[in-house]
């Protein structure tokens, strides 16, 4: 695909993902800082994320929710940056996490324990009993096996750990395979024909007390109707539940909501939002809180990654922009075969637009970023990759030994360093030869 979003020479690019990252005078921006200086100042490759941008993210759902009972659980594994968990904190924001490492990093900020419920498929006991002592608000339970460990965890320490069983609707997210999670056929969440006989299993473990009813179908995900069809399961079920003397104080949608990468059509979380209140009533529900997750819809669009073309090569075959990201940096355009719009941080006039593939140093076939981009370009020009703020950093790699990237927040016309650029010392301080 040709991005035919960035213009032939001389014309300005636009940034499609985020008004927060702009040109202004030739120059892209994040917010009122030039991204130019800061490649500058700290180095390449660089994330560079938008306070401003993750605050209009957050914005959206809180004007969606209006005075309805919502919890927004930020799902943190898209981005876990301290910087950017403090900022969600700070906004009341609760969160989804999927290890005890990560309810660290909530704790570490400052957030609310009694806002966080704990999703993943393989949680130790003891990262149970982290949660427990902490007093989470929810576990997500994916399986009969794990209501076990927690009830016998919980029942230890003299506690019921409040549970929502996460149950798999079998609904089609139209998404990527690797990143749908809601199909019959992947590891996450119980079958929803086995949930009823699994719900009367865990309301009778003595260390376990039933609180909520959970989904997460999948994820980028920009239609309602996969989310209402799992909805509607729910519903059912709720009503099962019910004829069952089992009660459901609240219901988790999961996460999922999509980003602009490219020229997608995008679900706000207005429209969502109506959808589901509106089916909550009618089927006598209204009064029921509602739990979301959303990871990437929060920080996708807050966040570019930042890189310094290396080298032009020609082969016979194809022209390659070689820059110092690489796929250790930014794994999705390999990993899921992702599209990220790819701009010039200084568009130039004075070079011939040819159409490239961008690719890193690493010595891997997959190490590509961005194929068939049209792009006027020399040496030592600076690149950045939108709609990176979500699953980019945090899926980074040392892959052949290269430390990873910085990252910095620009809030108006300042910035902060969120996190240094690690050195080749720090990667090896953790080894050690046998003499
Ligand atoms: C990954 C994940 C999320 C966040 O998904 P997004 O698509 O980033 O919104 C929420 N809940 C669970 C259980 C997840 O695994």
């Amino acid at each position: 695909m040709t991005d035919t979003r960035v213009p032939a020479a001389g014309a300005q690019a636009t940034p499609v993902g985020s008004p927060y990252f702009a040109y202004r005078d030739g120059v892209l921006h994040a917010e009122s800082v030039s991204v130019a200086d800061l490649a500058e100042r700290l180095g390449t490759p660089l994330y560079i994320y938008s306070r401003a941008a993750l605050h209009a993210a957050y914005g959206a759902y809180r004007d969606a929710i209006g005075s309805h009972d919502v919890l927004v659980c930020y799902g943190m594994k898209a981005n876990s940056n301290l910087a950017v968990l403090r900022e969600f904190a700070k906004m009341g924001a609760g969160f989804d996490i999927v290890s005890a490492g990560e309810l660290q990093r909530v704790l570490a900020v400052g957030g609310d324990p009694s806002k966080v419920v704990f999703s993943g498929v393989g949680k130790q006991a003891s990262e149970m009993r982290l949660a427990l002592e902490v007093g989470v608000k929810c576990f997500n339970v994916e399986s009969i096996p794990e209501l076990h460990r927690l009830s016998a965890v919980a029942a230890s320490m003299g506690k019921r750990a409040p549970v929502s069983l996460r149950v798999n609707p079998d609904v089609d997210p139209k998404t990527h395979p690797y990143i749908s999670t809601g199909l019959k056929e992947n590891k996450f969440g119980i079958a929803i024909e086995q949930a009823l006989d699994a719900y009367r299993n865990a309301a009778s473990l003595p260390g376990i007390k039933v609180v909520g009813l959970d989904c997460h179908i999948g994820s980028q995900i920009t239609e309602a109707s996969p989310f209402l069809d799992a909805l509607d399961k729910l519903l059912d079920l709720l009503d099962l539940l019910a004829a069952h003397d089992i009660h459901i104080d609240h219901l988790d949608l999961g996460g999922g909501l999509g980003i602009r990468y490219s020229d997608e059509t995008l679900l706000s979380p207005t429209t969502l939002l109506n959808a589901v209140f509106e089916r909550l009533l009618a089927r006598g529900y209204g009064d029921r809180q509602i739990v979301l997750e959303p990871g990437r819809s929060l920080a996708g669009n807050a966040g570019i990654l930042v890189t310094r073309v290396e080298y032009l090569k020609h082969t016979d075959s194809k022209l390659f922009l070689i820059v110092d990201a690489a796929m250790n940096d930014l794994v999705r355009p390999t990993l899921y075969d992702a599209y990220h719009g790819v701009l010039p941080v200084v568009p130039r006039t004075d070079v011939v637009t040819r159409n490239y593939d961008v690719v890193g140093p690493i010595c891997e076939s997959g190490d590509w970023l961005a194929r068939n981009r049209d792009l006027a370009v020399a040496e030592g020009d600076l690149l950045a990759f939108e709609s990176a703020g979500a699953y980019g950093m945090v899926m980074a790699s040392n892959y052949n030994t290269r430390p990873r990237a910085a990252e910095v927040m620009v809030d108006g016309a300042n910035f902060h360093v969120v996190r240094s650029r690690e050195t080749v010392a720090q990667l090896l301080a953790l080894e050690s030869t046998l003499g």
